[in-house]
């Protein structure tokens, strides 16, 4: 129940991500998984562009510390966006400390201080919850499955990424020689047997010794193949975006093993629905 019924469902309309140009080359780094980009997929708008804070071109020093201001914002909330940053579900007592962590984008805290109180802080940068969300969707973009992409990343307690993973067929398999067919009239020929679902690609990619206490965010709730594995490695809480196949045997079941085995399952509200990643931003 877990394979096709979960599988169809989370076709989603944007699939365009996968081109079979560099199938081959793409499977071999990490094993994908099942990445499903819901509406409209994602579109990052540059968070390194200047905001309000940083004026257009300003010339010397002055300028390049305006110019990376908003960068260091984006990566460290600083005490006033901790309501933000909580929604990460991270230990308030953790929040406290992140300040100089230097979580998941590891850029330099503090950094746009040098204008004396100035200059303001960005208002607009991402929320921990949007990020980390956002990574998965971008990990998804990776995916060759022309119906289904699905992303997954995995943040421990520190707000690091330690994992991270798309869906697709294993490691030295390629894209070339297994079926992509959602239907066909033998199962051997369509994906389900062989793809591997973007949480367990998350899960087996991971950076650290394991996963436990950790979070994955998904785009959709997990299958029950996927809670398993969830489950099995320790992660305590899951964040997706979608449950809309709330009502089929996989995800029914994927709740229930999550009720009894106290992994807590939250549905995320995007704080804006569109970002944008606008590469040209950097050359102007
Ligand atoms: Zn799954």
């Amino acid at each position: 129940m877990s394979g096709r019924d979960e599988e169809e469902v989370q076709a989603v309309p944007t699939a365009t991500a996968s081109s079979n140009a560099d199938a081959t080359e793409d499977e071999v780094p990490r094993p994908a998984s099942r990445t499903t980009v819901p509406s409209g997929g994602i579109i990052v708008r540059d968070s390194v562009k200047p905001s309000r804070g940083a004026t257009p071109p300003v010339q010397g020093n002055r300028a390049k510390r305006l110019r990376h201001a908003p960068l260091a914002d984006a990566a460290l909330p600083t005490a006033a966006a901790e309501t933000n940053g909580g929604r990460a579900g991270i230990p308030a007592g953790k929040e406290a400390e992140e300040g100089g962590g230097g979580a998941a984008g590891g850029v330099a805290g503090g950094g746009g201080g040098g204008g004396g109180g100035r200059t303001q802080k960005r208002t607009d940068y991402l929320v921990w919850d949007d990020y980390f969300m956002s990574v998965a969707f971008l990990s998804a973009m990776r995916s060759k499955d022309p119906s289904t992409q699905v992303g997954a990343c995995i943040v421990n307690e520190d707000k690091r990424i330690v994992g991270i993973g798309y869906n697709g067929f294993p490691m030295g398999c390629s894209d070339d020689d297994l079926p992509w067919a959602r239907q066909a009239d033998d199962e051997l020929d369509t994906k389900y047997p062989y793809v591997c679902h973007a949480e367990m690609n998350a899960i087996l990619n991971k950076n650290s010794a394991d996963v436990k206490g950790c979070l994955i965010y998904v785009a959709l709730f997990p299958c029950n193949e996927c809670a398993k594995l969830i489950i099995q490695s320790g992660i305590r809480e899951v964040v997706y975006l979608s449950d809309k196949y709330r009502e089929t045997n996989s995800m029914k079941a994927s709740r229930r093993l999550f009720d009894l085995s106290g992994v807590k399952c939250r549905q995320h509200i995007p704080k804006q629905d569109k970002i944008t990643i606008d590469f040209s931003s950097t050359r102007r």
